[in-house]
Order: structure tokens, then sequence, then C-alpha cells
């Protein structure tokens, strides 16, 4: 099928100028706020002073926020922001053309750094709030090293001290991330660690264990707020990661205006949240006000599958019980998801805002499995020329059956997704997936049952 491709191009560039130069809040238009955050001893909502003894003071003000809907993004991070952004907007031409599909596809490309994904807009701001207070250092956790490795970028550019606790099964099995980090000055110690007091429970109760997020989240806060200095930073679920990722929504929209595109479909794969959360907020504020309709999809994977098999239910964000509580979507702490490598999308829970959008029915959610998200991959790879993270390739998934069933109805529909990072550093998961050695695994209705009968009771 040719398409006329003279009045649309391939990539949509906004210029420096255009940058947006404040953040969105899609809270401010939720009539049902997402639920806050509880101490998890007293079950009351936390406090701006609780949550400080964790968080800097205008990343809390910025969790508590409910009502302001714009927030200015200062000038220092701007900077930071045109090193590598606006971000552009791809049209999908070559997609659409082996698709064979008479749909619009475009994608908003966030591997254009470093790091490699979305994880670094929120990286540059919440260390630029903590070098803004004075602070020595951040510590967080990382996974699969995504956020680890955008955070690292992020405290060297302001010279802070960054300290990640990184699950032990990626810190031995991917040794190139761990690099990455150290080479941006990172202190990477692998978890559970003998460096803290839940590390050396956890060791103690479980000698073999390779470490889990939510073990590795547990010490990290630990060390923040046992030293003077330093504070803990999160890379996803939050709502003020959710904030800072407005820019890629922003910058999507304004993208579109120019050409006078109006999406029809927009989608996201969903982990913790926070990119999907980005992505749609001005269009999901367009839909809370009644003004716009859109279809908005969040994709999991089915080996975690939160949103779309999970409770919404006060739940822990962390093994070890000592972050406050969320009300999310929640597969509950103890769920341990099986070795999937889309390793961005392993966490139990959901973002709040996230949570509560979904449960009001403002966006619906799908999930696929391992095998078929690498098998979009790589046809994305072989016409669109990007390696896809596996993360973002839950998009492209979601993305490509939506424009297939638009073939099969002759609708013209425009589908936008979020293309959230590069697979470079996830070749050991394409290997498998080219041996034919990759396997898919759903988690049964009792391993599901198990983990949501672990809720806390609030
Ligand atoms: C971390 C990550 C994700 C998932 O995180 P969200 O908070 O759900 O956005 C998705 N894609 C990539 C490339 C990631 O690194």
């Amino acid at each position: 099928m040719a398409k006329e491709k003279n009045t649309i191009p391939y990539k949509i560039y906004l210029t420096e100028e255009e940058l947006p130069t404040r953040y969105y809040d899609v809270r401010a238009d939720m009539k049902t706020k997402p639920a806050p955050l509880l101490n998890p001893k007293t079950l009351e909502p936390m406090t701006a002073d609780e949550l400080e003894t964790v968080f800097c003071k205008e990343l809390v003000k910025q969790e508590l926020n409910t009502s302001k809907r714009y927030i200015d993004i200062p000038t220092e991070i701007r900077d930071f922001y045109k090193m590598y952004r606006p971000a552009p907007l791809v049209r999908a031409y070559c997609l659409e053309e082996k698709l064979d599909t008479p749909a619009k596809i475009y994608y908003k490309f966030e591997g254009n750094n470093t790091s490699g994904s979305h994880k670094l807009n929120s990286a540059i701001a919440q260390a630029y709030y903590a070098k803004k207070e004075g602070l020595k250092g951040v510590t967080t956790e990382t996974g699969a090293g995504q956020w680890g490795t955008a955070l690292s970028m992020a405290c060297s550019y302001f010279d802070l001290d960054c300290n990640v606790y990184m699950v032990k099964v990626s810190y031995e099995q991917k040794p190139f991330r761990r690099e990455v980090m150290r080479t941006y000055g990172a202190n990477v110690t692998p978890s559970p660690s003998m460096t803290t007091e839940i590390g050396k429970t956890i060791n103690a109760k479980f000698p073999q264990t390779t470490g889990s997020l939510g073990c590795a989240i547990s010490e990290a806060v630990e060390v923040a707020t046992k030293t003077a200095g330093y504070r803990y930073v999160l890379g996803s679920v939050l709502n003020q990661v959710a904030l800072h990722q407005s820019i890629i929504g922003l910058e999507t929209k304004k993208a579109l205006e120019k050409y006078d595109i109006e999406p029809d479909i927009i989608i996201g794969c969903a982990g913790g949240g926070s990119n999907l959360a980005g992505l749609i907020a001005p269009f999901a504020g367009e839909k809370l006000r009644g003004e716009k309709n859109y279809k908005i999809l969040a994709v999991e994977p089915a080996s975690c599958p939160s949103l779309t098999r999970g409770k919404y239910a006060y739940d822990y964000c962390d093994t070890g019980m000592v972050c406050p509580l969320a009300k999310m979507y929640t597969l509950g702490s103890q769920f341990i998801p099986s070795a999937s490598h889309a390793g961005g999308l392993r966490f139990h829970g959901m973002s709040p805002i996230i949570s509560e959008l979904y449960e009001q029915g403002i966006i619906d959610a799908v999930t696929y499995e391992q095998t078929e998200i690498f098998d979009a991959a790589e046809k994305f790879a072989r016409c669109e020329g990007i390696l896809p993270a596996p993360e973002s390739s839950h998009a492209i998934k979601a993305a490509a059956d939506e424009a297939l069933r638009c073939k099969e109805t002759g609708e013209e529909k425009t589908i936008v997704f979020g293309l959230t990072g590069t697979g470079y550093f996830d070749l050991k998961a394409y290997e498998q997936f080219n041996n034919g050695t990759m396997s898919d695994y759903i988690p049964t209705d009792e391993e599901i049952q198990k983990g949501l009968d672990a809720l806390p009771v609030v």
C-alpha cells in the first residue's frame, strides 16, 4: 500500500524553543484522586515531614500535589534536556507498509541518550532537586540497570554521590550496565548485601537468593534514612516520577498538533507505569475533562500482570516493608515474577495514578507473552531500524495488533505508541529468542492468589 509521504515527515522534531517549560500533573484533572501513601506503622496518610526523611523536600511537595496543574521545569533541568531532547516522534511508514495497514502509526522514541531509555527524564529532575537542597548524594535500587544508569548520568552532571543497589542476578549477568554506572562514578553494590540490616537479614534467611527489586529498594531506603546528607530516589511508580515523565506526552502532543494529527489510540508499556503515565498525561487530561475520547492502552507482560490480574489495594512497595504503603493494582509484594527478560516490567505493583485511571476506565490494559513480544521486536527492528528494548516491544506488539485490526475493518486509525528505549543491553535475551530457546511463563491462578493472600490488611 503506497502512502503519500510528502505531508508528514518521517520524523517530527520540535525545536529547542518548543521544549515544554512546564510539567503537567494529570491529578489536577482527576475528580477522584489516587489514594494517599500510608505510613506502614500507623496506617495514617504519610505527612510531608515523614516523607522528607526519605525524599528531598521539593520532590515531597510534588509527590503530595494533587491540585496544581502545571509545575515549572527549572532552567537547569531544561538545559540538560536540551542535550538529548526534544525526542523525535517518528512516523512508522516502513512498519505500516510491512503490516499492509491503512492505520497511521507513530512512535515517540526515548532511546536517544546513553542510558538508553526515558528514565533519564526523571533522573535528572530528581538529581537537580537533591543538589539544590544541598544533599551530598542519593541512594537507589536498580533491577536490569536502566534506572541506575540514568541516575548515574544525572548525578555525575550535578556532582552528587550515587549509591546503587543492584539486584544481584543482574549485577552478575549484566556487567555492561554495571560498568556504565561505574564509569559515570556511581557505587554499585549487589543486593542483598551485607551493608544493611535488611540485606543481612535476607542473606541469613535465604543464603542462595539472587535478590529482587523489592529487597534492593529496602536496602537503598535504609541507607538513605540512616546516612546524613542522603536521600532515596526511585525511578518509577511514584507520582513525582509520573510528573517528570509528562515531558514525553507534552512533546508528543505538541508534535502531533504541528501537523494537525489527531490520535485515536495511545499505547505504552507498563512496568511501574511511569513512561505510560507520562506519555498519556495530556491526553488522559483531555479525556478526564470530557474534551476528547481516546483509546488509551497499557501493555503488560503476561508473566507480571498487575493491572489485568492483580487487585486494587494498599500494598507494600518493597519486600522489607519499610516503604510507605501505596494503593495500586498489585500482585502482592511477595509475588516473584518468573525470570522474564523485560526486566523493567517486573515490579509487582503499578503507579497509583495509572491504577486509579484504570479503575476509572480512562485506560484499558492488555498482556502479551514474551516470545510474541520478541517476534514483534524483531519485525520492528528489521523495518524501522531501531533495536527496541524488550519492555518497549510490548507497546510495539500492541500497536501492530491494533494496526492489523484496522486492516480488517479498513479504518485509518492513528496510533501513537511509546518506544521507551533501546535493546543494546538485552542481547542475551535476543540470543535466546534467535536460538529458539526462549520460553513463556504465565503464573497460575494459585500463584497469583498466593501473592494476593499476602496483601496487608488496611
Ligand atoms: C524501566 C523501563 C520501562 C518500564 O518502566 P515504567 O516505569 O513502567 O515506564 C519501560 N521501558 C524501558 C526501556 C525501561 O527502561
